[in-house]
């Protein structure tokens, strides 16, 4: 790859927020600034896919202005989103569904005045975590304000040909009976079970009838699942901008990037219908050109399945960080971006390590001949610490060698590893970092099973040689020079004892290096290695 073709930190986030110049510049937009988007849903506890749109989109912002343009991140909380469902393990009344999730009571207690609003703040907690700058709205300071009237009245205007635009590109027919727009009822103050009927032009205002209604809601263990709101019966009349009242969600963003002129916002595969409906609207009844989009990857959990807000156990970013630096996080999410990914906790250590890995690249401390690689990584580093990398690389040390090591000491676990670290000659010195290392992979030790076997390829001189040390580990006899018993098991095998300890390495730390392995093997476990090495014979 020559000089010329590299664009920015030569990552995917690069190539789109180039891709995004280019187009304002052909649409003849006005470049002075460039707002990016993120919705933060706030009806659900937040796993940690859902810190990824804004985590995302604040990447492009960062290569907007890396390529000399002023750009700000606009993080939109949905609160007004109705409650479809109860969360497994929430304690909300299910009189409370179908309301707005910014008028229920916060089940935590009274930490926040909603529902809505502690949703929301862990959200946005998970992001200030990262060092993630933003400009916060919610849906309903920004509909109490009326900073979506002028948008919604003119849907309202139009809105025959959007339904039947709505039918013609999802084939959903709804809209072709009941208005686009759903207001708080005045009685029950549900929100879904309202049905607009009529617009009076003249007057701003739509009537509407609070009925039963069903909602499909996000459960992909049980496809299509709907749930059926009842309505209070009520009539009433509901005036745009004075009384609460949300745009349905097919054609709200519309809305949103016309009156926050948004130039940038990422999708992911499940709304894909909506974004479609949405750019028409902004572009034929807005009059306002869509935002540059992308698709995003979509994480799964270890099922295969997307991740639901609603399941328990969520991945939250709050517990991650139990177990994992706010760098391993945004690696996750500023690796790559399309795809569909499983994803859980015991994907940290290799995050951990891989982190470490980039660093070393930076830093000239690994070298990689491919110039293009070499570009990537470093660029990725860069964006994973936010454009803003220390001067000088890190103490660190494996966190898969941590992990064996917590297993063992569990009492004055920071003292004893640190002097086993500097034992080994795995560190230098000891450190806050190091420490601080240390006591991530405890926790994790200590809340995970991390006896998983990895996969290796081993040949059959190799597994032969394996089969002897597993012998010697098991007797119980004294080993004086177990280093060199190693070495001699390999030589005497024909196996090159270098290509041994690699295998060694693969199979007690995931890695093809590690510290001196005789005293390690030691300190972590005869039996415990042999155990091990025995998996893979
Ligand atoms: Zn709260
Ligand atoms: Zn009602």
């Amino acid at each position: 790859m020559s000089e010329q073709n590299i664009i920015g930190k030569g990552t995917w986030i690069d190539k789109l927020a180039s891709e995004l110049l280019e187009r304002e510049e052909k649409l003849g937009r006005s470049t002075d600034l460039l707002r990016v988007e993120s919705g933060l849903g706030a009806s659900g506890i937040p796993h940690i896919g859902s810190l990824g749109d804004a985590v995302r989109a604040y990447g492009v912002k960062l290569a907007l202005e890396n390529l000399g343009y002023k750009s700000e991140l606009i993080a939109y909380s949905d609160d007004l989103d109705g409650l479809r469902k109860i969360p497994e393990g929430l304690d909300v009344d299910k009189e409370n569904i179908g309301k707005r999730v910014s008028k229920i009571p916060d089940p935590f207690g009274s930490c926040h005045d909603s529902y809505g609003s502690h949703m929301s703040s862990l959200l946005l907690d998970g992001l200030d975590n990262l060092g993630i700058k933003y400009i916060h709205k919610t849906a309903h300071e920004t509909y109490k304000k009326g900073l979506l009237n002028d948008q919604t009245l003119k849907m309202l205007d139009k809105s025959k040909k959007i339904g039947d635009k709505i039918e013609e590109l999802t084939g959903q027919q709804k809209f072709q009976t009941i208005l686009p727009y759903f207001p708080e009822c005045h009685n029950c103050g549900k929100l879904y079970t309202t049905e607009s009927f009529d617009y009076i032009k003249d007057e701003k205002k739509v009537l509407y009838r609070c009925k039963d209604s069903v909602i499909g809601y996000d459960d992909k263990r049980n496809k299509d699942k709907k749930g059926k709101y009842l309505g209070c019966g009520h009539e009433g009349e509901s005036i745009i901008g004075k009384d609460l009242g949300k745009l349905a969600w097919k054609i709200e963003f519309a809305a949103r990037w016309k009156a926050f002129d948004i130039r940038f916002e990422a999708y992911g595969k499940d709304i894909m219908d909506s974004v479609k409906v949405n750019d028409w609207i902004s572009d034929e009844i807005l009059d306002f050109r869509h935002p540059h989009h992308t698709r995003y990857e979509m994480f799964l959990d270890k099922g295969g399945k997307k991740i639901s807000k609603s399941l328990g156990n969520v991945v939250t970013s709050q517990k991650w960080l139990k177990f994992g630096t706010p760098q391993s996080i945004l690696l996750l999410l500023y690796k790559r971006i399309t795809g569909a990914r499983e994803l859980g906790f015991e994907d940290i250590p290799s995050l951990m390590d891989e982190y470490d890995e980039l660093e070393k690249i930076y830093f000239g401390k690994i070298k990689i001949d491919n110039e293009a690689k070499l570009v990537k990584s470093k660029g990725l580093y860069e964006y994973v610490n936010l454009l803003n990398p220390p001067t000088q690389i890190q103490p660190y040390a494996s966190y898969r060698l941590l992990l064996e090591l917590c297993k063992i000491f569990k009492e004055d676990r920071i003292n004893r590893i640190n002097k086993k670290l500097v034992d080994y000659h795995a560190i230098k010195e000891t450190s806050t970092d190091i420490d601080n290392l240390i006591t991530l992979a405890g926790n994790f030790a200590d809340e995970f099973d991390i006896s998983e076997k990895i996969e290796i390829e081993i040949n059959s001189i190799t597994k032969k040689a394996l089969t002897e040390l597993v012998l010697l580990l098991s007797d119980g006899e004294e080993i004086e020079d177990i280093q060199n018993a190693i070495y001699q098991i390999a030589k005497g095998n024909g196996v090159e004892p270098r290509d041994f300890f690699k295998v060694l390495y693969q199979i007690i730390l995931s890695t093809t290096k590690g510290p001196k392995i005789g005293p390690f093997i030691m300190d972590i476990g005869r039996k415990n290695v042999a155990e091990k090495l025995h998996a893979h014979i």
